[in-house]
């Protein structure tokens, strides 16, 4: 070898400082990140809020409870939408567990927010669903499940509220295999339930763990006895015992064994049952998703396939929330990593716009401190702070073309026309909606021919928030009126000359939203059936994937 080469190597700017593939490897391999599915009052809130214990982020508990009122009326929304302001973490919290690193990330309790919940969705890797044990599958769980089957996203299920009269969890397994389609792999079985609630039975441990109510100890340490057939289980409640030996028979017998590749590739859930509100079953949720649910995965980037551990940063913004702080009117970018280290001031390419940018100050969300970040690696969610243009579903890398797919649009359900008092204010108008749309706080669609705007939701309270933003944030005082929309579908077609045609032929029903997109605004059924028979040459799509 060169002389000079081993000098190079030895000396202390070169050196490799434990070398980086092998630290991304290991960073990568540690971290899980996942979110939450469930129907509101389901006991998301207070689970998150014991998850956090784990984290010694105790002071967060608060705020993750005083935002529960939210769901009940939309002032409240927006006071609680104001109070979030002041706790980022609220919306993505990494914490610490047994040497790994896990994301939490929230999801809108409200279905009039669902679409926020869909985007959240995909930046996961795997996701937490939790069932009130007394109600069952409900109607959210129903379609947020539907959401993670887009990507066969494995998911962990918790069945709640066990310290109360529930449903038989027999008949609750038979459920969620019929209604969810998924199949159950229950690994802890209930002792009893409400005032008799005993305890869980550990199917691939043999163990008991002793119910206590009110536990909140953070090490979660019930008193664990070992063995179904200890004969101290049958002095300390010997009726629960009986049934529950018969119960474990059946299970045996009629439901499905854990199988870590059924569960990876999203055919399969465990199933745990506890109690939310007294900490009980929570830290074994936490040990599956540590030991079984999977460390980031690679990612489709439409060019090819983007591995985690690659030395290249990249990743891809999901969701946009503003008013992070209502004494400024700004916008945080979470971003999700894909790949690579990211580093605090380092370059990054914003591909959409083909612009560098420096991303200097940059937030984590650390749930026991609200650091600057220095560095982050895939499954890392990371914010960006008012980097201007920024829409959701934007991918950012070191310089390579690639595009994150599977940020989900769907058509709105709903619609209204914008109109403004002052005229005056059409500017501000349009650069509000402009930005709420890239926001995706609401859809935006503006006709090929006509004045006004038509902005989409998939709930009516979208609609209120943007009316309270525009005033709030845009001094404009919009006036929203009913449409005669009924839906909306995107239009694409390789025949350039149909497109336009169509444009030119139906341009007060032709618009495009705030990405550029053409889309058809359909004033009933029959209308948009007709349209669809005489446009054979061109596709109209209920969903779009962010491009
Ligand atoms: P979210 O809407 O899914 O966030 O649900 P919350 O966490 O706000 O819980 C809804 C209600 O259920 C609240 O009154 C909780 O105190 C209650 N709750 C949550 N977990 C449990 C539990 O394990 N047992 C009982 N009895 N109530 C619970």
């Amino acid at each position: 070898a060169l002389p000079g080469a081993a000098a190079a190597l030895e000396s202390p700017d070169t050196a490799p400082a434990g070398k980086p593939a092998a630290v991304i490897a290991r960073e990568v391999a540690r971290r899980r990140t996942f979110g939450i599915i469930s129907h509101p009052d389901a006991g998301k809130t207070t689970l998150t809020e014991k998850l956090l214990l784990f984290s010694g982020a105790i002071q967060l508990a608060g705020t993750v409870k005083g935002r529960k009122s939210g769901r009940h009326a939309t002032s409240d929304w927006m006071d609680i939408e104001k109070q979030r302001g002041i706790s980022v973490a609220s919306s993505v919290m990494q914490f610490e567990f047994r040497e790994h690193v896990i994301n939490l990330l929230d999801t809108p309790g409200h279905q009039d927010f669902s679409e926020d919940t869909y985007r959240v969705l995909t930046a996961v890797d795997s996701a937490l669903m939790v069932i009130d044990a007394a109600k069952g599958v409900e109607e959210q769980t129903i379609k947020l499940l539907d959401v993670c089957r887009m990507r066969d996203t494995p998911i962990v299920t918790f069945m709640n509220k066990l310290d109360r009269e529930t449903r038989d969890p027999l008949e609750l397994l038979d459920e969620v295999e019929s209604v969810l389609k998924i199949e159950c792999a229950p690994v802890t079985w209930p002792i009893g339930m409400g005032k008799n609630f005993r305890g869980v039975y550990h199917l691939l441990k043999d163990e008991i763990m002793l119910f206590k109510a009110g536990e909140e100890k953070a090490d979660g340490a019930f008193e664990i006895v070992k063995g179904i057939d200890n004969p101290k289980l049958a002095e300390m409640f010997p009726l629960e015992i009986e049934q529950l030996k018969m119960e474990v028979e059946l299970v045996h017998g009629a439901s499905h064994v854990f199988d870590l590749e059924r569960f990876l590739s999203g055919v399969q859930t465990p199933v745990f049952f506890g109690s939310a509100i007294n900490n009980f079953g929570v830290r074994e949720i936490l040990s599956a998703l540590v030991d079984w649910a999977p460390a980031p995965r690679e990612r489709d980037a439409t060019v090819r396939a983007v591995e985690p551990t690659e030395p290249k940063f990249s990743g891809f913004v999901f969701k946009i929330q503003a008013n992070m702080d209502p004494a400024h009117r700004d916008r945080i970018a979470f971003l999700r990593v894909c790949s690579g280290r990211f580093e605090k001031g380092m370059k990054v390419k914003h591909l959409r716009l083909g612009r560098e940018v420096k991303l200097s100050s940059v937030v984590t969300f650390m749930a026991s401190s609200r650091e600057q970040v220095e560095e982050a690696y895939a499954g890392d969610i990371i914010g960006l702070p008012n980097h201007g243009n920024m829409q959701i579903g934007d991918s950012f890398s070191e310089g390579e073309m690639l595009t994150f797919t599977g940020i989900p649009y769907f058509a709105p359900d709903l619609f209204r026309t914008v109109r403004i008092r002052n005229p005056l204010k059409v500017k501000q108008l349009h650069k509000g909606l402009q930005q709420l749309g890239e926001e995706g706080a609401v859809q935006v669609f503006k006709p090929v021919l006509g004045s006004d705007l038509i902005l989409g939701a998939v709930g009516v309270l979208q609609f209120e928030v943007v009316a309270s933003r525009l005033l709030n944030e845009y001094g404009v005082d919009a006036v929203f009126e009913s449409s005669s929309i009924s839906s909306a579908r995107w239009v694409s077609s390789d025949d350039k000359k149909a497109l336009s045609d169509f444009e030119n032929q139906l341009g007060h029903q032709v618009a495009y939203d705030a990405a550029g997109n053409l889309a058809f605004l359909a004033t009933s059924g029959v209308n948009l059936r007709l349209t669809q028979e005489r446009w054979p040459k061109l596709t109209f799509h209920a969903t779009r994937e962010h491009a």
